[in-house]
């Protein structure tokens, strides 16, 4: 069908994405909704009036990707300045560089191990008796052994997720590599980098366009689809059926906001807090990640895990067995809706980086096109549940 008026709802990447894709192959207008008072939804960075330093609002946000177009696509909207996150793990025993890697296992274990030696040593402590890890903790112990697992990465996961380790699926886990040698790179993609004049600026470049109007503090529901051709919704699937069938699980972060006399706090952009004697995950000084500017004091989160109210900001999504029956439920019923697709994290209940949502949108934004040169459904969510 011709798409003429398209309302996207929610301007974080999913919608600025599509909304440009949309904008400069059809000829449409189209508005974009956000109910906050800013653009780029969590991954919003703003100056802080304090301090002048450019922080992440809803956290830190690193750009990286190994895809090409992804990269290409990022850099027509922004300038992007090196970064390599290299985060570091505060344990009960020490603090110590993450992900795993060779200087981890030596410093962790007071060795000099060369890769081939570490690699075997690892292996040696790994519980062999464990087949196919399912759950996290299986997948820690299987590869990692007792003690690595329990320094590392039980307390920070029970705080993080607010649940056992056992209860998590082992996906989590596989989400950081283990490495045997002195690479302490947290990410293993080809590129990555953090935007010179911070996310905000970038979403806001990306949709620039004389035919996308944004309209902030806009709440979204279901009665405005009239007036529409088509409607793609980016906000939190459950929440556009007025969560009729129950709720799906979130885990929701928060921060307390420092400002330290003194021109750098913790000497590292991200340090993690793996005990759980300790409150708190994370400690984020955001200075570090826009190395090239000048500021004589610092701002600092300390960032908190909790379970989700309605009140709060929807950040992980569990993904919990129940959650997935709830999700399949949600799905049926956004097939039997009319001129509406679902999209981005929120809308498909999928943890999703941002070079993920990106790519993700950019192929979709194809198959709405295809779909509207050939008459057919536009499709109405972007992935395939499994
Ligand atoms: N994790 C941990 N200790 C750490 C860092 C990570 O136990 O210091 C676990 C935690 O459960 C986390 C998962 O590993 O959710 C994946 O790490 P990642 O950095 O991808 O965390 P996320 O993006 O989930 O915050």
């Amino acid at each position: 069908m011709a798409l003429k008026e398209i309302l996207i709802v929610g301007a974080g990447f999913s919608g600025a994405v599509l909304a440009r894709e949309l904008v400069e192959s059809l000829d449409c207008e189209v508005l974009v909704w956000d109910e906050r008072d800013h653009i780029a939804g969590n991954c919003h960075s703003e100056r802080d009036e304090e301090t002048g330093i450019m922080v992440h609002k809803y956290g830190p946000h690193i750009f990286h990707t190994s895809n090409k177009i992804v990269w290409d696509y990022v850099n027509r909207y922004a300038n992007f300045r090196p970064f390599t996150n290299r985060v570091k793990a505060h344990t009960d025993k020490g603090v110590f560089s993450l992900p795993i890697n060779l200087l981890t296992i030596n410093q962790f274990f007071g060795r000099c191990f060369m890769p081939l030696e570490a690699e075997a040593f690892i292996a040696s402590i790994g519980c062999e008796e464990i087949k196919g890890p399912e759950t996290f903790e299986q997948q820690a112990l299987r590869f990692l052994g007792e003690d690595l697992y329990n320094s590392f990465f039980k307390g920070y996961t029970i705080k993080q997720w607010g649940t056992h380790p056992s209860n998590l699926p082992a996906s989590i886990l596989k989400r950081l590599p283990v490495r045997f040698n002195y690479d302490d790179n947290y990410y293993s993609s080809i590129y990555q980098g953090i935007p010179e004049e911070g996310y905000t600026t970038m979403v806001q470049n990306i949709l620039n366009h004389p035919r996308i109007q944004i309209q902030l503090n806009t709440r979204f529901s279901k009665g405005d689809s009239s007036g529409f051709d088509h409607v793609f919704y980016s906000g939190p699937l459950d929440g556009f059926f007025d969560y009729s069938l129950g709720r799906l699980g979130y885990r929701t972060i928060y921060f307390e906001r420092n400002v330290a006399d003194c021109s750098d706090y913790q000497g590292n952009a991200v340090i993690n807090y793996c005990s759980e004697k300790v409150p708190y995950t994370r400690v984020h000084e955001h200075k570090h990640f826009t190395p090239w500017e000048k500021h004589d004091r610092t701002v600092y989160f300390t960032e908190y895990s909790k379970e989700t109210t309605e009140a709060d900001v929807p950040f992980y999504p569990k993904r919990l067995e129940g959650d997935k029956e709830l999700l399949k439920k949600y799905r049926q019923l956004a097939e039997a809706e009319q001129n509406v697709s679902f999209i981005g994290r929120l809308g498909t209940y999928r943890y999703l980086d941002m070079h993920q949502v990106i790519e993700e949108s950019l192929i979709f934004s194809k198959k709405v096109l295809s779909a509207c040169s050939t008459s057919s459904k536009i499709p109405i969510f972007p992935n395939e549940e499994i």
